[in-house]
């Protein structure tokens, strides 16, 4: 439908009923078919929109009265919750998010993949679905003469001052706060990002959940920091769980939040912590899940779906910290990691140490092209394990695993749509999905990740 016959038309007012959300959380209601998205509106609801812009095949409006509430519709918990834009669905229930989460999942797979008959379990959520994020990282900036840290306003780069955020860890929210105040009162200057001037750009926060140990790092332009032992002193001060006071220096100009400089100011390099029975070993740096509590249901439902006796060999690709490798390591022969980024790599390998792991290999490098590699080495894998990002699995790689024939394929999954992709070209080559399971990583957020089971057809 091309623009000029949109049967609506810009700031009119339109009585809708909404009957879905988009991937990023928006009512979607249509007027003769036309879908319009509405942010803040759940399905099952009425109301009246004016239209705000429209494009070609559908336009985005704003909700001007809300008729009739959905079951799920809740006060949102957070008082800054529309402006931060970090959560999208504390508007909705915790229920109505996991069945919200379930129904995408079911349709991209029936839509994309072409895959009907496929068992998707319900979606595994939290009991305790706030305060589950081990890791916070928040600009800094200055008003008024103080420090301010928190969130940039959408669709700008002012600094709102945040002085908690509900999924945080408590702890985190405390050491932020600490941190920027005893900073504040130490002469630190906040970086000012328009004139590449000012200091502090970043307050990161990282706790260990199973293990009680946190780290605070310092992102600074300069490498100098004003006081730097009554700050150090200070900040052991907020809390008997830092174990790790560190300095990063970052003094480009860029998004990018850490820069290649890592000092320890005071304590350890590392914090650990624990997944399962497995130990990680936490730098300023390294990757790590930011929910490892949902990280474990995710990652023993993989172990469960790869049905390892011992006697087999896997292959873990896009294999990270080796998470999901180190698991699979407990049931396997051998297990061999791939994964692009050569820092994540050496954090795999420390961990495989740690644990006292030694059928593991890590390599670096793309996976559509090491495990191509290796199989032209002979590796062949029993089962084979990926944990793409959102893109999903290059083609080359999928082409592999048809050849390679692997008994069984895990599917860990950031992106349903991608999930689906690849799933169907699987099952073109040979294989059949048997079931999925969806987990929420992501409590109000409109985030979902998936573990699928895929086994080669006889
Ligand atoms: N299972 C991992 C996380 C996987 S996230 C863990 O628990 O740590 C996806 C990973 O794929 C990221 O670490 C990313 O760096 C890596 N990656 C992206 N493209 C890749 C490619 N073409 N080949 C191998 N790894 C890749």
């Amino acid at each position: 439908m091309s623009k000029g016959t949109a049967p609506i038309e810009k700031n009119e007012t339109y009585h809708v009923t909404f009957h879905d959300l988009t991937h990023d959380g928006a009512g979607v209601a249509k007027v003769e078919g036309f879908p319009i998205f509405v942010a803040g509106a759940l399905p099952g609801e009425t109301g009246v929109i004016k239209v705000v812009k429209v494009k070609k095949g559908y336009a985005f409006g704003r909700l001007v009265e809300l008729q009739q509430e959905s079951e799920y519709r809740v006060e949102s918990a957070c008082p800054i919750y529309k402006q931060c834009g970090g959560c999208q669905l504390q508007h909705m229930s915790y229920e109505g998010q996991l069945q919200a989460k379930h129904k995408q999942v079911v349709e991209v797979l029936a839509r994309i993949g072409q895959l009907q008959d496929v068992n998707v379990h319900p979606v595994l959520g939290m009991d305790e679905p706030w305060r589950y994020r081990n890791k916070a990282q928040v600009p800094v900036g200055e008003r008024e003469g103080g420090l301010v840290a928190g969130f940039y306003q959408q669709r700008s780069h002012d600094i709102i001052n945040m002085e908690e955020c509900l999924i945080q860890e408590q702890i985190n929210d405390d050491l932020v706060q600490g941190a920027k105040k005893i900073c504040e009162l130490n002469g630190v200057r906040a970086y000012d990002e328009e004139r590449h001037r000012g200091n502090l750009r970043h307050i990161m926060v990282r706790y260990g959940q199973m293990t009680g140990e946190a780290m605070v790092v310092l992102v600074t332009r300069e490498n100098k920091l004003p006081n730097q032992e009554k700050i150090i002193e200070e900040i052991r001060k907020i809390s008997p769980n830092i174990k790790s006071i560190v300095q990063n220096v970052n003094n480009k100009k860029t998004n990018v939040i850490m820069g290649d400089v890592t000092k320890v100011l005071w304590g350890e390099e590392y914090i650990y912590d624990y997944i399962g029975d497995i130990k990680f070993a936490i730098s300023a740096r390294s990757f790590y899940q930011v929910n490892p509590k949902q990280t474990k249901v995710l990652y023993e439902q993989a172990l469960n779906y790869a049905e390892l006796n011992g006697s087999e060999t896997v292959i873990d690709a896009y294999c990270g910290i080796g998470t999901i490798s180190l698991f699979l390591a407990q049931r396997a022969k051998r297990v061999y990691g791939v994964e692009i980024v050569p820092e994540a790599i050496s954090d795999a390998k420390r961990n495989a140490k740690i644990n006292g792991m030694e059928n593991v290999d890590f390599a670096v490098g793309e996976a559509e092209k090491v495990i191509p590699w290796w199989y032209a080495q002979g590796i062949r894998a029993d089962v084979l394990v990926v944990d793409p990002p959102r893109k999903g699995c290059d083609d080359a790689l999928l082409q592999t695993i048809i050849e390679m024939k692997p008994k069984r394929v895990v599917y860990v999954s950031c992106n349903p749509a991608t999930l689906a992709r690849d799933l169907r070209v699987l099952e073109d080559g040979g294989f059949k999905t048997i079931e999925v399971q969806p987990v929420d990583m992501f409590p109000h957020t409109t985030h979902v990740e998936c573990v699928a089971q895929i086994i080669l057809k006889v």
